[in-house]
């Protein structure tokens, strides 16, 4: 067999293993959520086409994670025109995922990508743990799907081929993807060669075969090694601090208007669920003016 495994696939759920074809600059990435996706879904009761755009958006974020090169988070936002009017997810360089959807009004079961969204952006958000700046990148939504979408995007602004292939069903939501090694522009043909083959891909394959079994299936012919599983779990960043920043955010006069009326402000972290409170005095401490910096007293 052509595929080379660092390790048998038996149990491969919530992993994310990369592969090249070692004679081709071709590289790629396969990513299976099981529990880490149903966790996700355990806050929200998103009706099936949300559910199943989530879960796509978050194999994306899980598959492109790996272009972040120092610890740090990446987001994938879409600010949709449609019914879905707000999608992030964000999968950290150690694999942590959380996601969360906006959706309003009736939706059909079977209600497609650009029904979902209609006219909007996607946005791409690379932050580093260790530094100020940010990189972030936004494209208009465009084709048919998500995949689509992303595609249009890395040709825009990374200028690297890059081909997806997401699934999300009612069991795990799963991912393919497809780019060429940077600075090591492949052949047309080679690319032609490994993207016409993984189009003959069906949802349901892309659904149930582990790596290696997909792997085998569309390259069999090409030697491709296969690299070991990376674990990937639900985990969220939330913490008080961060919904600290948020209340000042929110400003002074209405975060006391709520205490008015309700005695204590609390907020529920809407990707995990996790409730904070602040009382009268947590709220005092909020807004106290920050302790001025001492000045040695001059000498008369
Ligand atoms: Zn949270």
């Amino acid at each position: 067999m052509a595929v080379q495994s660092e390790q048998n696939s038996a149990a491969e759920h919530d992993t994310l293993r990369r592969f090249i074809f070692e004679q081709l600059p071709v590289q790629g990435r396969h990513v299976h959520l099981d529990a880490s996706w149903r966790a996700i879904q355990q806050h929200q009761d998103y009706p099936q086409p949300v559910r199943r755009l989530l879960g796509e958006a978050l194999a994306a974020a899980a598959l492109l994670s790996a272009t972040l090169k120092y610890e740090g988070t990446l987001s994938l936002q879409i600010r949709g025109g449609g019914p879905v009017h707000l999608l992030v997810v964000q999968c950290t360089s150690g694999l942590h995922l959380r996601g969360l959807a906006h959706w309003h009004g009736e939706l059909a079961e079977d209600a497609g990508f650009r029904q979902l969204v209609g006219d909007g952006q996607l946005a791409l958000t690379i932050e580093q743990t260790r530094q100020v700046e940010r990189y972030q990148g936004i494209v208009a939504l465009e084709g048919d799907s998500l995949a689509a979408s992303l595609e249009g995007y890395f040709a825009r602004s990374e200028q690297l081929p890059t081909r997806l292939w997401l699934h999300a069903g009612d069991g795990p939501a799963t991912g393919f993807l497809l780019q060429t090694v940077p600075g090591r522009d492949p052949a047309a043909d080679a690319w032609q060669h490994v993207t016409v083959l993984a189009d003959t891909l069906k949802p349901a394959e892309l659904g149930t075969l582990s790596a290696q079994e997909l792997l085998h299936r569309l390259y069999h012919e090409d030697d491709v090694r296969l690299f070991g599983a990376a674990p990937v779990a639900f985990r969220c960043q939330c913490s008080r601090a961060r919904i600290e920043t948020t209340l000042r955010a929110l400003g002074e006069a209405e975060v006391r208007d709520i205490l008015r009326e309700l005695g204590k402000v609390h907020v529920d972290c809407e990707f995990c669920g996790r409730g904070y409170d602040f009382d009268k005095v947590d709220v005092e401490g909020l807004f106290a003016p920050a302790p001025m910096a001492t000045t040695p007293g001059q000498l008369h």
